[in-house]
């Protein structure tokens, strides 16, 4: 029997292990195993593998030295630095397509809003986050720069997991904003795209509250020190 005769595509299983992934079925730093995921996909475990070593490569599984895979869970600190490069990158992303908007098609993008609306009107965050993640991967592939992409598949998967480990509210991003930097990039206003983009990722940012962790841990460090000392004192 042919490989392709059996089971599934390794593209149609890495596509269904990320929605899997980004609606939380699969939710950071779940455990998997290519026993299970070969009998699941009726494929053979060198298939998994190879879906496997992609994921991993593209950061959204870890293969730890014990041969075990996990769902990555990046720490605040990973994402917070993550949002510094996006903030580099994504800026010039909106710019290049404004510049060449005459000769672009944005027919799946604007249908991308539109199940972004959907998702958001039923409240179905885990669909929404993975759509809002979605969106700004289809504006890096619209620029069809290779080397945008491989970085953008990586830093917006990453992002995504530390949207769903961290992020206070309901939406992944905040609404009208992608439909906003849609229009500028139509109307070939790059620097008003790049601005509203910036605008955009710092709007994430602060919903991921990459800042509260720390202060928690410092003023529990400091209760802690504080009984320390009563107690040394009195004894
Ligand atoms: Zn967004």
């Amino acid at each position: 029997m042919k490989k392709s005769q059996r089971g599934q595509s390794e593209q149609v299983i890495r596509t269904r292990l990320l929605q899997a992934i980004f609606e939380q079925r699969m939710p950071p730093g779940a455990r998997l195993t290519e026993e299970a995921l070969a009998a699941t996909f009726d494929v053979s475990r060198t298939t998994i593998r190879q879906v496997i070593a992609r994921l991993a490569q593209d950061g959204i599984l870890v293969k730890l030295s014990t041969g075990a895979t996990h769902v990555a869970a990046p720490s605040r600190r990973e994402a917070q630095q993550l949002l510094v490069v996006r903030r580099m990158i994504e800026p010039e992303i909106v710019k290049i397509l404004a510049e060449n908007a005459a000769t672009l098609s944005f027919t799946e993008l604007s249908a991308h809003l539109a199940l972004e609306d959907r998702a958001r009107r039923a409240g179905d965050r885990g669909t929404l986050v993975r759509l809002t993640g979605e969106f700004h991967l289809q504006l890096a592939q619209l620029t069809g720069n290779k080397v945008l992409i491989r970085l953008m598949t990586e830093l917006q998967a990453l992002v995504c997991l530390a949207i769903l480990l961290y992020a206070s509210g309901d939406d992944a991003c905040p609404p009208d904003e992608h439909r906003k930097i849609v229009t500028a990039i139509k109307k070939k206003d790059g620097s008003s795209a790049a601005a509203m983009m910036l605008h955009h990722l710092d709007h994430i940012e602060r919903d991921l509250r990459l800042d509260d962790k720390p202060t928690v841990e410092i003023s529990e460090a400091l209760t802690w020190l504080g009984q320390r000392q009563r107690t040394s004192a009195g004894s």
